[in-house]
């Protein structure tokens, strides 16, 4: 079921070009300028493979002096990207580039004060209006996509009202000054006002090719993939990271530049390989086709979800780092991931209401999903409600009252039923009284020794949203999931109760991680039980259906 021809395109320009290119071709490269295609660089526009799949842009590393790729068979440089003019060379299969005559970005950072519906006119006027009003010259910055499909419209826009731009660095603390001053949620937006710019050169036996800004990559032989060396390891492209390793990556590898006038080399690749890349670091490749199905349609969603919204300043679509998504080439593949990408072609995950799900999931949810607001504050989300996690049912909210009932049982979770699952299930950490105290005290010294940690809000599923330390110095309320967790030593999830034992605090605890949306070991349980995706995602994700979108 392809719905090509039912694809209505719905632009909306703004002074960002956040835009979305829905459409199975896009114009052919000879008829798009160097210019326009640097500016498609850094839109939110994605464009099509002739296969029918989104060609999304992801950065592979950032920060460089020099990037080195090879491929066998060797490598096709096309100063125009893909359609291009290709300069072929003697060369062959190595290249070395570097940047001639850099010139850094200027970008600056605005305060976003307001945040509204693209379609409020009404508040947009009121909103710019009311800064006005306080001295201010705000302007609206729209961010997000929308396009149609079939009667479905997908609108991950939201308009911002931002106000006083500051040198690219000071935002944050502006923002924090402008919040305290009116009482309001306040953010940063950077906005790129003027492009970095050089001379990109490869170099390549005696082939030296120059170009202003950027220049794209290709395997010579139809089937092979480039190889990047050096791909600094763990979460995202930092230099910092003492590790690095050669990464392959499929479809073509552009090099270009960063902010500060260094190299970024991104990956512009085919929706089902970027998946493919991505599935197995996000779910055991091991685990039951059905499980894997529904994690691949959770990452597509995602994936959508997240395009046109992040990275609004970078010569790419998506960040390869925790934040984003973890990314890491062809390398990375196992074929029972790569099969469910290819089983679920297209297939995404729309609220009842119209949109993209949130989506959100995390290892186990302990017998008991989460809400999202319980953990992240912000508004309830029909699709993202805390539920028992079994098929019979049981306790509809885990409180005080019946969470050692719940500890003691909930055999029959649905994250109870693998192997894995059960290995995240329950968990037990005892913390000596002196341990916990000295690892308070580095961030709130004025507690002193520990004497006792008391819930003060919990959620649907039991997890601990406030926490009372009482110390012999003074008491204090700590919230926040990870702040929690972090603070006292690294617990899998908040869903705890606390029992003192000795000189030691006796944690005893359910799950792993937020809780929110699908639970990655109840997945695995219920397609183990012979329940296909759609039973699964349909589970986690309430107020949703499917939808193949191509
Ligand atoms: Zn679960």
């Amino acid at each position: 079921m392809v719905h090509r021809g039912a694809l209505a395109l719905v632009l909306f320009g703004s002074w960002l070009a956040v835009q979305l290119v829905w459409a199975p071709r896009v114009a052919r490269a000879d008829e798009t300028s160097a210019t326009d295609k640097l500016r498609i660089l850094y839109s939110t526009r994605f464009t099509f493979t002739d296969d029918g799949l989104p060609l999304v842009t992801v950065e592979i590393m950032s920060g460089r002096p020099t990037v080195h790729l090879r491929a066998r068979g060797g490598i096709t440089v096309r100063p125009d990207g893909a359609g291009g003019s290709a300069v072929d060379s003697d060369g062959g299969d190595a290249w070395t580039i570097a940047v001639e005559g850099a010139r850094p970005a200027v970008l600056q950072d605005w305060t976003v004060v307001e945040t509204l519906a693209p379609d409020d006119t009404g508040g947009v006027t009121a909103a710019l209006a009311r800064w006005k009003a306080r001295g201010f010259e705000p302007r609206s910055f729209e961010i997000g996509t929308v396009f149609g499909v079939d009667g479905e419209v997908i609108d991950t826009r939201e308009l911002r009202i931002a106000v006083d731009p500051v040198a690219a660095g000071k935002g944050a603390a502006r923002a924090a000054e402008i919040a305290r001053r009116f009482g309001v949620a306040a953010s940063v937006q950077p906005e790129l006002v003027r492009r970095p710019s050089g001379t990109i050169v490869a170099r390549s036996g005696a082939t030296t090719i120059r170009n202003p800004q950027v220049l794209w990559f290709q395997p010579r032989k139809p089937g092979e993939t480039l190889t990047v060396a050096d791909v600094p390891t763990g979460t995202g492209g930092s230099q910092l990271e003492t590790g690095s390793e050669d990464r392959r990556y499929w479809g073509s590898v552009y090099v270009t530049l960063d902010h500060d006038g260094t190299l970024v080399a991104a990956n512009a690749v085919a929706e089902d390989k970027l998946l493919a890349g991505l599935v197995p670091a996000e779910m055991y490749p091991d685990a039951p086709a059905a499980a894997l199905e529904a994690q691949a349609i959770a990452a597509r969603t995602e994936l959508l979800q997240k395009i046109g919204r992040r990275n609004l300043t970078d010569p790419f679509l998506l960040c390869s780092t925790q934040q984003c998504q973890v990314y890491a080439g062809a390398g990375k593949e196992d074929p029972r991931t790569t099969r469910a990408v290819d089983a679920t072609r297209g297939m995404v995950l729309l609220r009842d209401g119209g949109g993209l799900v949130d989506i959100r999931y995390s290892a186990s949810c302990g017998g008991h999903g989460e809400d999202n607001d319980a953990i992240w504050g912000g508004e309830p989300d029909p699709s993202l409600r805390g539920r028992n996690d079994t098929a019979s049912g049981g306790m509809s909210r885990i409180t005080d009252d019946n969470l050692g009932a719940f500890l003691d049982g909930g055999g029959d979770a649905w994250c109870n039923r693998s192997r894995l699952g059960k290995s995240r299930f329950r968990w037990t950490e005892t913390v000596p009284e002196a341990e916990l105290s000295a690892r308070v005290a580095t961030e709130y010294p004025e507690v002193g020794r520990v004497k006792q940690l008391i819930a003060r809000q919990r959620g649907a599923s039991g997890r601990i949203g406030a926490l009372a330390i009482q110390g012999d110095k003074a008491s204090i309320v700590v919230s926040g999931d990870l702040h929690i967790r972090r603070l006292l030593g690294g617990l899998r999830s908040t869903l705890f109760e606390v029992k003192r034992r000795g000189d030691a605090f006796v944690i005893h605890g359910a799950g792993f991680g937020h809780g929110v949306g699908m639970c990655q070991m109840g997945a695995i349980g219920m397609a183990g039980a012979g329940k296909p995706y759609a039973q699964i995602l349909a589970h986690y994700y309430r107020g949703s259906h499917l939808h193949r979108l191509y």
